[in-house]
């Protein structure tokens, strides 16, 4: 009967109702309805299938719907879905802290658990200035960050992202200021960086750094001894360094996390994206036993002020320790190196394309940056013609395929980009 209501167009609905990351809803093409996701595939509602070339954001890395997490997950769900962590502990929560902490270069070994990447960054530059609040040193609460940098969307963390990621012009006033420098390459950067921190060292809490790979902020690469150096000095001046592997944590890389490929251990990591497979949200702030010395005494005054409402939720924990599982029984860091290999290649033909001013390779991370941001949109859309789903960034095509990803599906993901790339540059020739 005409009178029933719609059997629910859910699309209609969301396209009114949900607010959307990062869009403008005026100009923006509209969402894509998904139904659901399997392996490297994702299900849309009009019967398209599209392979996966995001990962949902980094976090997909042993493809969706993965078994081992799912059933780890119902079976948790059964006994516990979730409890307040003041006062309480679970088994979950303390055998994936412990799990982590064994993964762990260094004595990194005491893990505060949040929901989101930004969370973790924030509570880990809490971490830093208490520290310094708890020796008794005052005026310490300033942080050193590097342009490109992209350290998450709340406040704190905008203030140490890139200034133009970051919306440091938009939000003047409303963000702290911190000091946001290139990130040193040349002999000659490293002494103007040296010359900077000596400045700068007595009114600075810590250094902040993604490590290799400056994600979301432009998929900038740098050596691993150019992260040798930045610790180096940055400890050689007395301050704290948070390596933020939000990104580049588990796998991504090509170690299980990126500051082991430069012998660096940090005072304070981040870690999120992949912490569930993707499964569920969960971040950890993890420090040096070194540092929690010193939230470790008498007086309440010392403890670390900090504690969100969902923190520890055991599904998301429980999704964590099966990841961690996957990670040592599944060969994940050879099939990064595989990915890395093919990447090159399916990569390498867009340098000659006219527009195309780098492509970078680094893990199971490929980027090709271009010299505009026009007809983003566009390309976005191009994409999804193609079967895949790739999503570029302002002047960035990538792609961050999940690790279990097969060389036809990935060639599938190359061949897309080299398509859609040569198109805009093509588009962009007859519209000048
Ligand atoms: C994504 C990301 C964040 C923010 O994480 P959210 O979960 O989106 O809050 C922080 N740092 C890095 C390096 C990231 O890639």
């Amino acid at each position: 009967m005409s009178s029933e209501p719609q059997q629910e167009d859910w699309l209609q609905l969301g396209r009114r109702h949900v607010w959307r990351p990062y869009t403008q809803e005026k100009i923006a093409t509209p969402a894509v309805g998904i139904e659901r996701t399997e392996g490297v595939r994702l299900f849309l509602q009009d019967g398209r299938v599209l392979v996966d070339g995001v990962s949902s954001w980094w976090t997909a890395c042993h493809g969706y719907n993965h078994p081992h997490i799912r059933n780890a997950v119902a079976h948790q769900l059964e006994k516990m879905p979730h409890v307040m962590l003041g006062g309480l502990m679970h088994e979950p929560v303390a055998r994936l802290a412990a799990r982590l902490a064994a993964w762990m270069p260094g004595d990194l070994s005491r893990v505060f658990f949040t929901d989101s990447g930004s969370v973790a960054v924030e509570v880990a530059l809490k971490i830093a200035v208490q520290s310094w609040i708890n020796r008794g040193i005052v005026g310490r609460h300033k942080f050193l960050s590097f342009r490109g940098g992209y350290h998450g969307d709340t406040f704190a963390c905008m203030s140490v992202c890139d200034p133009e990621e970051g919306m440091h012009g938009l939000f003047r006033g409303a963000l702290a200021e911190q000091v946001v420098v290139p990130l040193p390459a040349s002999e000659e950067d490293f002494r103007w960086f040296e010359r900077c921190l000596e400045r700068e060292h007595t009114r600075l809490a810590a250094v902040v750094l993604e490590p290799l790979l400056q994600g979301a902020g432009g998929m900038r690469v740098h050596t691993p001894l150019q992260l040798q150096k930045i610790a180096e000095i940055t400890h050689r001046w007395g301050l704290l360094l948070i390596l933020d592997e939000v990104a580049t944590g588990f796998g991504r890389t090509g170690t299980m996390f990126a500051c082991e490929q430069a012998g660096v251990v940090p005072d304070i990591i981040c870690l999120s994206k992949a912490l569930t497979g993707g499964t569920l949200p969960l971040a950890a702030t993890v420090a040096t036993e070194r540092l929690y010395e010193h939230f470790f005494d008498d007086k309440s005054i010392s403890a670390l002020m900090h504690g969100p409402t969902f923190m520890g939720n055991a599904l998301a924990c429980a999704a964590g320790l099966a990841s961690l599982e996957l990670f040592e029984r599944e060969p994940r860091l050879e099939q990064v190196a595989r990915i890395e290999a093919q990447l090159e290649t399916e990569l390498a033909p867009c340098r000659d394309v006219d527009g195309v001013v780098d492509v970078r390779v680094k893990g199971a991370m490929g980027a090709v940056e271009l010299d505009s941001d026009r007809d983003l949109e566009w390309m976005r859309g191009r994409f999804v013609e193609e079967g895949v789903w790739v999503r570029p960034l302002p002047k960035v095509v990538y792609l961050t395929p999940p690790f279990v990803i097969s060389p036809e599906d990935l060639s599938t993901l190359g061949g897309a980009v080299r398509r859609v790339v040569q198109d805009w540059a093509q588009k962009k020739t007859r519209d000048a």
